[in-house]
């Protein structure tokens, strides 16, 4: 399994990390010539617009539409979510529309900001999930082709898959719990 790591901003080299914990062929990617053969794209939790102004630079954002119709599966963590949602707000130039989410940036409040709570996630099996949300982004809508994989407590979706797509506002790249990446792998792995 060859999977590329967004590398243009943000916490990428703990998605490498987990990646390669999990055995998998990871890679820094930067340049459209790096999603060549990819199997999967992850894109990090970090600043979007930074991530959105230089993946338009370097020419990979429009190129990552390109992958996904070939059939590679995706995951975007917190900033990655919002970079392939369908919708976010105050993103400039817009997102990638990968995935049939709204998303809303930095919208839980101030005392909210960062926050952790453990979060029982079915398709991940009984144990809970320790998720850690740093300024992230809530999802304000999802389609009707979206499952939502995680609410917080009160309901709200926190993690959501439609498809070989997946997006979560937290980040499972901080914590040691690989079951998400691994999760991730086996979708990259069907063939829808
Ligand atoms: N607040 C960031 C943004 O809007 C996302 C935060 C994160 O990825 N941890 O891009």
């Amino acid at each position: 399994m060859k999977i590329g790591v967004l590398a243009v901003q943000g916490d990428f080299i703990e998605h490498i990390e987990a990646l390669r914990r999990l055995k998998a062929e990871a890679i820094p990617v930067r340049l459209p010539a790096d999603l060549q053969g990819l199997d999967g794209l992850i894109i990090p939790g970090g600043e979007s617009t930074t991530i959105r102004r230089l993946g338009q630079e370097y020419g990979v954002l429009p190129a990552i539409r390109d992958l996904r119709q070939k059939g590679a599966a995706m995951l975007g963590t917190c900033a990655g979510m919002i970079i392939l949602a369908r919708k976010a707000t105050q993103l400039e130039n817009g997102s990638l529309g990968i995935i049939d989410v709204e998303v809303r940036r930095n919208a839980f409040g101030r005392q909210l900001e960062s926050f952790e709570v453990d979060l029982p996630i079915a398709v991940l099996g009984g144990t809970p999930f320790h998720a850690v949300f740093i300024r992230a982004p809530r999802i304000d809508k999802v389609g009707p082709g979206v499952e939502v994989l995680a609410t917080l407590p009160g309901g709200e979706p926190v993690a959501a898959r439609q498809g070989k797509v997946m997006v979560a506002s937290f980040h499972p790249e901080l914590t040691p719990d690989l079951r998400l990446h691994e999760y991730f792998l086996r979708l990259a792995a069907t063939s829808q």
